[in-house]
């Protein structure tokens, strides 16, 4: 049961598109309250920056499996870009990821402006997720968590969903919004869906499309690498230490001249990416994960071993 104010309504298969904040309220106020307990009732929330593709659309599929109503919001974030990262020049293609979303049978679209989420005035709250600035990924990126956290929070609080669909492909974001949610009892359950990947083996990415001809064929190498180290940890019963992980994807990532850097490699727990020094798959597992440099393009990917698998990919307790 829904009313439709002033909200933007594209015919075919419809889409409610909002462009503000009021108008997203107006939305998920024009629900009967007692529909969040209904049988696929409450919203199912997809966080995104946009330049859509198929690993978007299959966190789509997996929030359309257990919600009528799918939100997909297109923002990107300035607080999780770096002065040295690419803000300006991110891929931004809203006309195609509309028609791409209303393909996927997306109920609604909330793409705010960016003075709209973060008001003129500099905010004097942010949520800080302790600790995640030492990790190799934060440590890369200085401030891109509490971007991504601050922004989730915000989103969460805007668009009240019941569930909210993150990719593997960013484990580090992953954990952090399973540990979000449990430390500060926000009432959302996050999912977290396996990366999709090209024929090759990368990962797709909005960032992919930077990438010049040569080093799109040598993009796989990382995912090559972090396969091989997979394979090598799920064999063994003692376990493997973590100098051997790295080792192992460093044979592989060097044998690949266009590989420029490689940033970090990381063996790290499922609670709070811990570095780890041994990988047993049998027992917690880990999350194997690595930053490459392929030209000027930053590349990032992950493969979860043994138990880790179960722990993050499992679906949340109702
Ligand atoms: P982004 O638009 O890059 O912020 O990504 C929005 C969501 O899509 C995040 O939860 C990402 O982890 C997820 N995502 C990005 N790439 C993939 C992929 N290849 N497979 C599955 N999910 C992805």
């Amino acid at each position: 049961m829904r009313r439709t104010t002033s909200m933007q309504i594209l015919s075919r298969r419809s889409i409610v598109v909002t462009r503000s904040i009021q108008e997203m309220q107006d939305y998920q106020n024009s629900f009967d309250p007692s529909w969040k307990k209904s049988s696929k009732g409450g919203i199912g929330f997809v966080p995104t920056m946009g330049a859509l593709h198929a690993g978007h659309i299959s966190l789509i599929n997996e929030a359309k499996k257990q919600h009528t109503n799918v939100v997909v919001s297109i923002f990107v974030n300035p607080t999780q870009f770096g002065k040295e990262e690419d803000l300006d020049k991110y891929p931004r293609t809203f006309d195609k990821d509309l028609s791409m979303l209303k393909e996927a049978g997306v109920e609604c679209v909330f793409a705010p402006q960016v003075q709209d989420m973060y008001g003129v005035e500099e905010p004097l709250c942010h949520v800080e997720p302790r600790a995640f600035s030492d990790i190799l990924e934060g440590k890369a990126r200085p401030d891109f968590f509490r971007g991504v956290a601050t922004v989730v929070t915000k989103l969460f609080n805007i668009v009240q969903p019941t569930a909210a669909y993150f990719g593997q492909k960013d484990i580090a974001q992953c954990v952090l919004m399973q540990r979000m949610v449990r430390d500060l009892n926000i009432p959302v359950k996050i999912h977290v869906c396996e990366t999709m990947r090209e024929v090759d083996g990368l990962a797709m990415s909005s960032r992919n499309v930077y990438l010049k001809q040569s080093e799109r064929k040598a993009a796989h190498v990382l995912y090559k690498g972090l396969s091989e180290a997979l394979r090598l940890c799920e064999r063994s019963t003692e376990g493997i230490s973590r100098e051997k992980v790295i080792e192992i994807i460093e044979n592989v990532l060097l044998c690949e001249p266009l590989v420029e850097e490689i940033e970090y490699i990381s063996v790290a727990s499922t609670d709070s990416m811990r570095e780890l020094g041994l990988v047993r798959a049998r027992e917690e597992g880990a999350i194997i994960s690595s930053a490459i440099r392929l030209g000027s393009v930053r590349l990032i990917d992950n493969v979860l071993v043994g138990r880790a698998r179960y722990k993050i990919l499992s679906t949340p307790a109702t």
